[in-house]
């Protein structure tokens, strides 16, 4: 695996890196496993612990791949049950002005549990994309988390929700951090993104 150093973590869009290289980022609900695949797809334990700290979930922290040009964007989690609608409605707005604005971001790595049904903020999430015209992968986490045919169900729902939005990529790359089942898989998504 290839390490990645924390490289800067912007508060709001006027303090974004120059916009180098190619960058895909990670989004999900709060509690999909972002953190978990994060660490797992580069190797190491601590990396995304950052975006959990409370108070900064609006905050988008950015991980360079080191010898790559590949650079990881941590999109703040989204569908925190308790938000208010105004920053509910915050969240779309930074984010789709991220997304809009953002010249070398490549692909937006959606993340969705596998244990939990898809909810309203998920396909609100995916009309963003649509609309921002940036182009998505669905990524299922916590594979092991479930039997093999709510697997399959989910994974036949999730690639039914890929093809039903223009943004999306066909291809579902089912994970689990826990096992490492799907990370190699992923990888070489990434890996042939900046080849
Ligand atoms: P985040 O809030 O999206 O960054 O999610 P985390 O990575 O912090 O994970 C949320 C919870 O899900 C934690 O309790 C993790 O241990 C658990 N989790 C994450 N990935 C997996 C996985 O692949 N399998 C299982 N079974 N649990 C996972």
């Amino acid at each position: 695996a290839r390490r990645c150093d924390f490289f800067t973590a912007a508060q709001g869009l006027d303090h974004l890196p120059p916009p180098e290289g190619i960058e895909v980022a990670l989004a999900g609900r709060s509690n999909v496993g972002k953190s978990s695949l994060m660490n797992a797809l580069t190797g190491q334990n601590s990396l995304a612990r950052v975006s959990v700290t409370p108070g900064r979930t609006k905050q988008l922290n950015f991980f360079r791949v080191e010898e790559s040009p590949l650079t990881l964007v941590d999109m703040p989690g989204y569908g925190y049950a308790k938000a208010s609608k105004a920053v509910k409605e915050d969240w779309q707005g930074l984010m789709f002005d991220f997304l809009r604005g953002r010249p070398n971001l490549r692909r937006v790595l959606l993340l969705m549990d596998a244990r939990v049904e898809t909810k309203a903020s998920d396909t609100a999430v995916m009309d963003l994309l649509d609309r921002a015209a940036v182009a998505f992968q669905l990524v299922i986490t916590k594979a092991d988390g479930v039997k093999p045919g709510a697997l399959a169900r989910r994974q036949a729902e999730v690639e039914a929700l890929a093809r039903k939005h223009p943004a999306g990529h066909p291809l579902v790359v089912t994970t689990s951090s826990e096992t490492g089942a799907g990370i190699e898989e992923l990888r070489a998504e990434l890996a042939a993104l900046v080849a």
